[in-house]
């Protein structure tokens, strides 16, 4: 292996550096932390455990949901204990049962395709595009045309035998996947989108929140995203039905009465916790802000690489407006493998001065318990996931540059 010529790890290190500011080993700067500097956050928990409203129920999963709706467009938001339930739910009540596929791509965090498993359903893997990393529409298509088969009413992979159930795209590092055309796609086949927009609350694609392309979308608020209520999440839907069934599946399916228990369906207790709630509200009107700062600081790290060679921040898709959750280099040698070692350089010398640079995921087809999963050609995927490093996007690090 020949290194391309130009690539240099330490002025790779030293633009990071210059952006991030101080860090070490005992100091070190995390790929993205939770704040709640400057917010209501107090005040919000404080009332909630002065009026003892601390559990399930509450003013504040009301409020948090009404401005989730407010702030994406949705004309419902129903608010859960974390991103990955959220996801299991939109998948049940899109339809997918035990035995059935579902379509996702490979570059996800593992809780995409936890679940569809916790379901006792099956992914399987269609590829991604290169630019944004989100499931390829032409990949999807043409999976389809290659082994699925319609009979009466569904749909089945002629290869497995098994029901093919939803479309399961992802918003990776909070740029907006390529719905639209997904969608069609979908559509043409009569099959359901779920999004995960779990890392995309505050993404766009041509003025259409994400999650809200397809039938409903999930978003999560775990510590590290781009707001959090500790943990939560959320599913999004214009689909006063489907809404209405995640509220009733959520808390236990059971019949609302002033003191009978009744329940009629097997339900799940999924539902986000008031002192959680208050934390979101608190968060949501500190979420300009927040995007404004990630914003300066995506310039920042354009204008800090620009120029060297061997690397490349990678873009907000055109049509879109990203929240810039997590930002990323891409390592452009041509062979893959040489990437990755300048890649595994970076991370070295990075984390030696304490800055928490994080490769992408391994991708989820390599995991033991779905590497026999369907697949099709996955070599966009392969590549990238050679290439791909996550960069420091706190928005508090322009704090440091205001100071
Ligand atoms: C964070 C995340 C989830 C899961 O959310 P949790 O709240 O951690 O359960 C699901 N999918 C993606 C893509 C995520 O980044």
């Amino acid at each position: 292996m020949t290194a391309p010529v130009g690539f240099n790890v330490e002025s790779v290190l030293k633009a990071i550096q210059q952006v991030v500011g101080l860090s070490s080993k005992e100091n070190p700067i995390n790929l993205h932390e939770p704040d709640f500097s400057g917010t209501q956050a107090w005040a919000y928990v404080r009332d909630c455990l002065d009026t003892g409203w601390v559990s399930t129920a509450g003013s504040w999963v009301s409020r948090f949901e009404q401005e989730l709706c407010a702030f994406t467009g949705a004309k419902h938001a129903v608010a859960v204990s974390n991103g990955t339930v959220a996801l299991r739910l939109a998948l049940h009540l899109a339809g997918v049962r035990q035995g059935d596929e579902v379509l996702l791509p490979p570059l996800s965090f593992v809780a995409t395709a936890n679940a569809v498993a916790h379901l006792g359903a099956i992914p399987h893997f269609v590829d991604v595009e290169e630019s944004a990393f989100g499931l390829c529409p032409f990949a999807l298509s043409s999976r389809l045309e290659a082994i699925a088969e319609r009979r009466e009413d569904f749909l089945f992979n002629k290869e497995t035998g098994r029901r093919i159930a939803a479309v399961l795209p992802v918003h990776v590092f909070g740029n907006p996947a390529k719905v639209d055309l997904l969608r069609s796609v979908a559509d043409a086949w009569g099959l359901p989108v779920v999004e995960d927009a779990a890392e995309a609350l505050a993404s766009w694609r041509a003025g259409t929140h994400c999650g809200l392309f397809g039938l409903v979308g999930t978003l999560s608020f775990n510590g590290n995203k781009l707001i959090t209520t500790g943990g939560g999440g959320a599913l999004i839907t214009d689909d006063a039905e489907i809404a209405k069934c995640a509220r009733h599946l959520s808390t236990t399916a059971k019949q609302p009465h002033p003191w009978e228990f009744y329940h009629d369906a097997v339900g799940w207790n999924d539902r986000l916790p008031n002192l959680n709630a208050a934390l979101g509200v608190a968060q949501l009107e500190d979420l300009d802000r927040r995007l404004q700062s990630k914003r300066l600081l995506a310039k920042c790290y354009e204008d800090a690489l620009s120029g060297l060679k061997g690397v490349e921040l990678t873009k907000e898709p055109t049509e879109c407006r990203s929240n810039h959750w997590l930002m990323s280099l891409r390592f452009t040698a041509d062979d893959p493998l040489i990437a990755q070692a300048q890649r595994e350089e970076l991370l070295k010398s990075a984390h030696s001065t304490g800055i928490l640079l994080r490769p992408i995921w391994s991708p989820l087809h390599r995991l033991p318990m779905y590497e026999t999963c369907s697949a099709g050609s996955l070599v966009v995927a392969e590549n990238q996931a050679l290439r791909l490093l996550n960069l420091p996007s706190s928005p508090q690090i322009m704090d440091g540059w205001a100071a």
